[in-house]
């Protein structure tokens, strides 16, 4: 406040980092930020913040910041600053000129779970539209894309459950691959709360994360299972409930599908998915899995909070219906204190989804082939839609590397830091003719690109994010664009370029095309966001603010009306096993003071308090190793190796090392493998079988 003075005025926005969307007042001398004050009527946070939240605006205004356009006619050759016109020009000519060679299907582009609702609306738009295909994807598909399709199979719905607030009423909370109070600080200090006031902590996780035991809290259970056995968990903590008769018959007589019931109780009564016979996959204790599934099903307000340690496995879309299962036939789905919830790593994860970023469907989950939503799109947007779903991001990668996929547009993204395999991703992005990348800063992909388009920073977009709990937030400019220009203005100007014009005046008009053709954003607008604060989908009418409890009166699944729908969750072992060559299996996560790839926070004050990614090994594999505390060592897998420095730590079980991934320097995805989920792609980033030696590298 010294140095920056004192403040003039104050714009109330939304936090640029994680799925909580906190709600910030930016507090303003002219154009310069002088201080971030969480906003004590937010939704999200109600006056809280974390640390990353707090120092995030630094890396708005960072030296790094690219504000002109640029382009180069190969990657070898230096970049060239244009004008926006000859760089869009030439982005919409050459990406032109690999659709003549190669075929319509040759292009496509990657959304942003960062960017706002408007902007990822206008990218896949402009790649349905203008590149006349449907290969549009999202860094969710790395992600959370099993949590859409899980909770679609069961629930009817690609969305968690409940509010944030709905853990205050929460009698027993059932953590599982997730790390509240780093990955998601404010809430985990909500859950917090709510543990000291006496809920009871149920923790899945091979890591003894900081809920299991810290000041005031401790976990009741810690169910540390070996990588890569969430479904043998959750089909023993099913067979308990069944075999003990700890359904809840009436909630599932009355709200479920008794076929689908009935063949799945079927399945998990069956004795091989029993806690005794599970534990040789597991490792969990037989006794302990089964007082955990009684204190879940009897417990009373019982709640699942999930994060990637569920989805990003060769099983996470199992998981996650294994998790819905459990919910619905312990009746803990559908009022205060309950449900089924993802808590998602990006700012709007959710709503980049929501917007249609995936290649099988369009905004609101409607898919692509279905004829009538398909007209509706096209009459407003008059043009004519390919009723094929286009590649997945894997599947573009693979597609490059054999040479029918030349073209990209990637909207705020860093594919080749964030993505696994990372040898695959840079052999993908080398071969491909024409890489378009709109982004703050010329991160690792746009070592590979053609065209560099600069984006804005939060503090300079118009728009909306969504965050974990389906609210709607505004997000206000509190400085014009350093750029000159909005994002989504720039894509419009390629979309026209490409030779579909696309104008539009506002991100208020582009939210009003959105409540057009989506009906569970029917009844969002700006003004009326600027008018309540924030509104929670689905929202239907002008006069409602949402729906803050999903599934209180029925399911919403397709056909069958009101119906929740058990799946056969069939325990499948990853096919990444521990070798003599490679003996360790290592997992990922993340920490408090950074935020994913680390392309903000190690552009602000937060990198100061973890400059580098450290590995986690259990003190008798550091001995048998010869390491010691802070020594440099290799990390190798079947895919590749890097080097990270040690820690000796007894929160890993002996056998499974573990690293964080916000520093490209170490690149922990050098060696993580292209296994991946079996029904979404969501590449397997929690199970690499790995070889750690001492280094003799500086
Ligand atoms: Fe809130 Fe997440 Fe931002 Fe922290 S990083 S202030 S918890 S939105």
């Amino acid at each position: 406040l010294i140095e920056l003075g004192q403040p003039e005025h104050s714009v109330i926005t939304t936090c640029a980092y994680c799925g909580v969307g906190c709600s910030f007042k930016a507090e303003m001398k002219g154009t310069t930020v002088v201080r971030m004050v969480p906003h004590k009527d937010g939704g999200a946070n109600e006056g809280h913040s974390c640390v990353k939240g707090r120092f995030a605006w630094g890396y708005a205004t960072h030296a790094d910041r690219q504000t002109q356009p640029m382009i180069r006619e190969s990657i070898d050759d230096p970049w060239r600053t244009v004008s926006w016109e000859e760089a869009i020009t030439y982005a919409a000519t050459r990406l032109r000129a690999v659709q003549q060679k190669y075929g319509r299907g040759s292009i496509g582009g990657i959304t942003s779970s960062r960017c706002t609702n408007e902007e990822v609306y206008v990218v896949q738009k402009m790649i349905r539209a203008a590149f006349g295909n449907n290969n549009v994807d999202t860094c969710a598909r790395v992600c959370h894309s099993p949590t859409g399709y899980g909770l679609k199979q069961t629930f009817g719905t690609s969305a968690g459950t409940q509010d944030f607030k709905s853990v205050d009423k929460s009698d027993v909370i059932l953590v599982i691959g997730a790390n509240p109070t780093d990955g998601h600080p404010v809430f985990g200090s909500r859950m917090k709360k709510r543990l000291r006031q006496g809920a009871k902590l149920i923790v899945i996780d091979p890591r003894r994360i900081d809920l299991v035991r810290s000041p005031h809290v401790s976990a009741t259970h810690h169910l540390q299972l070996r990588p890569g056995t969430n479904v043998a968990a959750m089909n023993a903590l099913a067979h308990v409930i069944v075999t003990e008769e700890l359904v809840d018959r009436n909630f599932v007589a009355d709200r479920c599908d008794p076929m689908e019931f009935a063949r799945w109780e079927a399945f998990v009564r069956d004795p091989r998915h029993s806690p005794e016979n599970t534990e040789q996959y597991t490792g969990i204790p037989a006794a302990e899995m089964r007082a955990a599934a009684r204190l879940y099903a009897t417990g009373g307000n019982a709640a699942i909070y999930y994060g990637l340690g569920v989805t990003e496995h060769s099983q996470g879309s199992t998981a996650v219906m294994g998790m819905a299962n459990l919910a619905m036939a312990t009746g803990n789905i559908g009022r205060d204190g309950v449900g089924v919830n993802p808590l998602r790593g990006q700012n709007n994860v959710q709503g980049s989804c929501d917007m249609g970023s995936f290649p099988h469907e369009l905004t609101g989950y409607r898919h692509v082939s279905d004829d009538v939503v398909r007209q509706q799109f096209e009459e407003v947007w008059n043009a004519a839609l390919d009723p094929e779903p286009g590649l997945r991001i894997p599947n573009m990668f693979d597609s490059a590397v054999d040479g029918t996929f030349m073209g990209l547009f990637v909207q705020g993204e860093d594919i080749a830091q964030s993505d696994p395999n990372t040898q695959h991703v840079f052999a993908a992005l080398r071969a491909m003719e024409i890489v378009v990348v709109q982004d703050l800063f010329l991160n690792e992909t746009a070592a590979f690109a053609h065209v560099f388009l600069p984006g804005t920073s939060f503090l300079e977009k118009d728009g909306t994010f969504t965050n974990a709990e389906r609210r709607i937030n505004r997000v206000r400019p509190v400085m014009p664009s350093k750029t000159g220009k909005q994002e989504w203005e720039v894509v419009c100007d390629l979309a026209t370029a490409m030779g579909y014009p696309m104008f539009y005046r506002s991100g208020a008009q582009i939210m009003d095309e959105i409540a057009r053709l989506t009906p569970t954003f029917s009844g969002v607008s700006f003004e009326k966001l600027d008018r309540v604060g924030s509104v929670q989908w689905p929202c239907t009418d002008e006069d409602s603010v949402g729906t803050p409890i999903m599934h209180a009166d029925g399911f919403v699944r397709e056909g069958k009306a009101s119906q929740g729908r058990f799946m056969i969750t069939e325990y499948v072992p990853t096919e990444e096993r521990a070798s003599r060559f490679y003996p360790l299996i290592l997992t990922t996560g993340r920490i408090l003071s950074h935020y994913n790839v680390g392309a903000q926070t190690r552009r602000t004050a937060n990198v100061a308090w973890h400059p580098e990614d450290i590995l986690e090994v259990h003190a008798h594999d550091a001995e048998e190793r010869g390491i010691r505390d802070g020594d440099l060592v290799s990390i190798a897998s079947r895919i590749g190796a890097t080097t990270l420095r040690a820690r000796i730590s007894d929160r890993m079980p002996q056998g499974v090392v573990y690293t964080t991934f916000h520093h490209p320097v170490t690149g922990a995805n050098v060696v993580t493998t292209e296994n991946s989920d079996w029904a979404t792609n969501c590449p397997e980033y929690k199970v690499t079988a790995v070889q750690v030696t001492l280094s003799n590298h500086p």
